[in-house]
């Protein structure tokens, strides 16, 4: 299974991705993840994106294409992999169609999981972070709390609140996402690749993914 999930910030995109990895041999690969982990590392690579992240704003599409270019080459991604959170921008799909292309891959689908703003909204605020950066378990204090307020289940990390998700930023990250990525869609779509879902529920998203996939003959 070789997918691109789109969707603004808290449509869902991350959970997605984890229910899809955990049941069949595709990895899930977080653009957000990897600049995060980059970032608590304290890289050259981290230093960069951090201004831009720390605002809401995208990191410049070249960085983020040199992190794929190396991640896609990992052998792991031979078994399919769910691109979560990238591309973001058309010169960034435009690339990936490019480095596809040099790595002799063939994308099944673009998902595009639309959510409400307000669920969105709700979501992004009581959404929390395991701020390991080998873990980074996302929680969520209404629906999903730590069994111990602030610390991860997984691996015992501090679970905090994303810098990035202050009412301010996720105000920035929402425009960031109409202006820049929204546009995507409809660059899938003339390619013949789209498949929109209109669901809040995780459960519903994957059996239409499934399905779809079943009916085009992809597994
Ligand atoms: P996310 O966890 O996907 O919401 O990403 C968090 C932040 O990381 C974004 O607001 C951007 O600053 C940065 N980021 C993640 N993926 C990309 C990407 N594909 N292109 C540019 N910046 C990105």
């Amino acid at each position: 299974m070789k997918l691109v999930l789109l969707g603004a910030p808290g449509a869902g995109k991350g959970t997605i991705a984890k229910l899809l990895s955990a049941s069949g041999g595709a990895v899930q690969i977080s653009t957000g993840d990897i600049l995060r982990g980059a970032v608590e590392a304290g890289s050259a690579l981290g230093k960069r994106a951090q201004a831009f992240m720390s605002r809401g704003e995208l990191a410049p599409d070249e960085l983020v294409m040199d992190i794929m270019e190396s991640r896609l080459r990992e052998p792991d991604c031979a078994g399919g992999f769910l691109l979560d959170g990238f591309p973001r921008t058309i010169p960034q799909a435009r690339a990936l169609q490019e480095l596809f292309g040099k790595l002799g891959i063939a994308l099944d689908l673009a998902v595009n999981i639309e959510a409400p703003r307000e669920v969105i909204l709700d979501r992004l605020s009581t959404r929390r972070t395991c701020e390991n950066p080998d873990c980074q378990e996302i929680y969520n204090i209404k629906s999903k709390p730590p069994a111990v307020e602030g610390v991860c289940d997984k691996c015992g990390g501090a679970v905090v609140q994303r810098e990035d998700e202050t009412p301010d930023a996720i105000a920035h990250r929402l425009r960031t996402y109409a202006q820049k990525t929204a546009p995507l869609i409809d660059f899938y779509r003339q390619r013949g690749l789209l498949l929109t879902t209109r669901s809040t529920n995780a459960d519903a998203i994957i059996a239409a993914i499934t399905t779809h996939l079943a009916e085009r003959g992809t597994e």
